[in-house]
């Protein structure tokens, strides 16, 4: 990145509500059925349908306006967003325009930086259109379920940000449950706003937007081409002519942004409030609502209850099923470090490997546990768990059957391990006589002599405590 330029990034999310219902009538939400089965004359548009507000996406609203700090508005207003596409059969969108549900959050990344929430609105989702070659289709199942369309102020000044903000963002709306916000069935979006300035320059850069962009990945790619192209510009001096205020969309098998139309400012909407609807009232009771604890304060929690370093008390609290696992883990006895080692290094770089999520994981919370416990009590060794553990990925068997068929008992009985060390001494008794007279560091190689005469299997704490005594 260029020094001599500053980036701007404003993000604009789109996240849909996990409410039963839509937003607007009392059609299913559900994704990927037969399309246009989940239709009625409200989400429709026919004509003399009267919309009906869903209550369940008020209260998701105003339980992500508490975890971003922000204000809930008691009332807020519906407005009509008018533009005509195939997937839109009103001819217009209803959202809220004048009056949003919540105003002035905030997110504060790990630098301490705070990242401004203007806004959050509900609104309702348009349909989809489906291109088949030459014949485009619609299916309007998705027409009107219930998105909150989250602002962010233009805080962010570079992809990094950007990215920590929607992760952040991300999690928050996870651990909420109002969303499963699965970014390839299209249930958190993003589009990006971007324009890069001189340093020192007052005024804004001219800004484009990117849009519908549905992974982590291409957010991060797209924002860098476009820096990119905007710097080249200025040092080219085609700024004028380059960069225009326009939307652009993301390629992403050739990895770059291209003009997809002029942006309509927001009066080409022709924006009017809907008639149809009362101006929203939020609900007394919605403003006690209880929200769960959020990752940001589960982490901070982490490292001062478990003593987690940083960075493994956010890998865990990344996502709301891995930290469920783990706290599992904890509460069947395993030590904090020990979960974690387990969980975050061991059974999270199997699954990823193997492509699976932790909420699909073949081993669940309780064998994994067993594994570690089995190795604090001695009866296998840190090696042999992770035998285990391969086992259990490929079959669903019990822990103490696995340890039992990999034969991987480590021995812990004293008198036969101090036959073995007896053996061994005996054997060997110049270099006992050398370790007496200072050689200290040939206990190792007792040690050594031991575990290979157990084949392996010999508890080496034990296996150290009777060296010792012997050697003393
Ligand atoms: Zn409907």
């Amino acid at each position: 990145m260029n020094k001599n330029y500053e980036v701007v990034i404003g993000l604009e999310v789109h996240v849909q509500l996990n409410t039963k219902s839509k937003i607007f009538c009392s059609c299913p939400t559900s994704f990927g059925d037969e399309p246009n089965t989940n239709t009625c004359p409200v989400c429709l548009g026919l004509p003399g349908a009267l919309p009906v507000m869903n209550k369940e996406a008020v209260k998701k609203a105003v339980m992500f306006g508490k975890a971003v700090n922000a204000k809930i508005n008691k009332i807020s207003t519906f407005e009509r967003k008018n533009y005509f596409y195939p997937d839109l059969p009103k001819g217009y969108q209803i959202s809220q325009f004048v009056v949003p549900i919540v105003e002035n959050g905030e997110i504060i990344l790990d630098s301490g930086k705070k990242i401004g929430i203007t806004r959050a609105h509900l609104e309702e989702d348009a349909g989809k259109n489906i291109h088949e070659g030459d014949v485009s289709k619609v299916d309007l199942n998705r027409a009107g379920t219930p998105l909150l369309e989250i602002v962010s102020e233009p805080d962010m000044r570079s992809s990094d940000e950007a990215i920590e903000y929607l992760k952040k963002l991300h999690a928050i709306v996870r651990y909420l449950g109002i969303s499963d916000a699965n970014m390839q069935e299209g249930s958190f979006r993003c589009d990006a706003n971007v324009s890069v300035r001189p340093k020192g320059q007052k005024e804004f850069g001219t800004r484009v937007e990117i849009k519908n962009l549905n992974s982590f990945r291409f957010i991060k790619q797209a924002i860098e081409y476009e820096i990119e192209r905007h710097i080249e510009a200025y040092e080219y001096d085609e700024y004028e002519d380059e960069v225009v205020q326009e939307t652009r969309l993301f390629d992403t098998k050739s990895g770059e942004t291209k003009s997809m139309r002029g942006k309509e400012e927001s009066a080409d909407y022709r924006y009017f409030p809907e008639p149809d609807l009362l101006p929203l009232e939020v609900p007394d009771e919605f403003f006690d609502i209880e929200i769960p604890e959020l990752p940001d304060e589960k982490k901070k929690r982490y490292m001062e209850e478990f003593k987690l370093k940083e960075y493994d008390a956010g890998v865990l609290t990344a996502e709301p099923a891995l930290a469920k696992f783990f706290e599992e883990m904890i509460e069947l006895g395993v030590e904090p470090a020990a979960a974690n080692r387990w969980l975050a290094i061991e059974l999270l770089g199997r699954l990823n490997k193997a492509g699976i999520s932790i909420e699909n994981s073949p081993v669940p919370a309780k064998k994994l546990a067993l594994i570690a416990i089995r190795e604090k009590e001695a009866v296998i060794s840190g090696a042999g768990g992770k035998k285990v553990l391969d086992l259990l990925m490929e079959e669903d068997i019990e822990v103490d059957e696995a340890i039992e068929k990999l034969g991987l008992k480590q021995v812990s009985d004293e008198s036969a391990i101090e036959k073995m060390v007896d053996e061994v001494l005996s054997a060997n008794e110049d270099k006992v006589a050398e370790y007496k007279a200072g050689k200290e560091k040939l206990f190792g190689f007792f040690v050594g002599q031991v575990m290979k005469a157990s084949r392996g299997k010999a508890n080496p704490q034990i296996v150290n405590k009777i060296l010792k005594e012997k050697l003393k």
